[in-house]
């Protein structure tokens, strides 16, 4: 299996370059943000619950995420892989999903990681505020999802460093480069495992 995390700030174009990995190399794209956002929308007892960390930018807590993944993971097991985008976000996820992944016998293969500037990413998710409505693109809330990654979530790039997995792409310039950048990697990183 290729598991891909792709990991970044809040802005940093994980959504964005998850569609076109999914469409080259076929993986099962799992997004915690958008099926949160689709429980809050059908009004789920986890979405009200869901709703009330988003809205401050602050993290739903790990046993709501975690379960929710394991659910996402068993019934699509049949996946040439999945990309992980917007999860793990704190160490103890980062911990929970590799074993996870330990117990179906896989493992992450690599994580992407996007780095743009934080004036890059507020001027990006106050754009994208303007268009897609979402509740959280406000700048109050903008700075504190900024403040939570930085935190709790930018320590998992040692975690994975430390694993020898962590790949660091700049995620400024067009989609399409950026695009080329993150291919190029996971090609190479294909052929390197399929001779091992
Ligand atoms: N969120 C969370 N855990 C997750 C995914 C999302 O707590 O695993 C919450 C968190 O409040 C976050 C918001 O959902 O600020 C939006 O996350 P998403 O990944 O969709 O947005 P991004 O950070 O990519 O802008
Ligand atoms: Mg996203």
């Amino acid at each position: 299996m290729l598991n891909v995390v792709i990991f970044g700030a809040p802005g940093s174009g994980k959504g964005t370059q998850s569609e076109l990995i999914i469409n080259k190399y076929g993986l099962y794209h799992i997004s915690t943000g958008e099926v949160l956002r689709g429980e809050i929308k059908s009004k789920t007892e986890l979405g009200i619950i869901a709703e009330e960390y988003i809205s401050k930018g602050q993290l739903v807590p790990d046993e709501i995420t975690i379960k929710m993944l394991t659910n996402i993971i068993d019934t699509n097991k049949s996946s040439k892989g999945f990309i992980f985008d917007g999860f793990p976000r704190n160490l103890n996820q980062g911990e929970a999903l590799d074993i996870l992944l330990r117990a179906k016998g896989t493992a992450i293969t690599a994580i992407i990681n996007l780095s743009v500037d934080e004036p890059e990413l507020i001027k990006r998710l106050l754009k994208r505020g303007e268009e897609s409505g979402r509740s959280d693109d406000n700048l109050e809330t903008i700075n504190k999802r900024l403040e939570v990654y930085r935190t709790q979530t930018e320590p998992l790039k040692e975690f994975y460093k430390k694993q020898g997995k962590n790949i660091s792409i700049s995620g400024t310039g067009s989609v399409d480069e950026i695009f080329s950048r993150i291919a190029e990697a996971l090609d190479r990183i294909k052929e390197a495992t399929s001779n091992s």
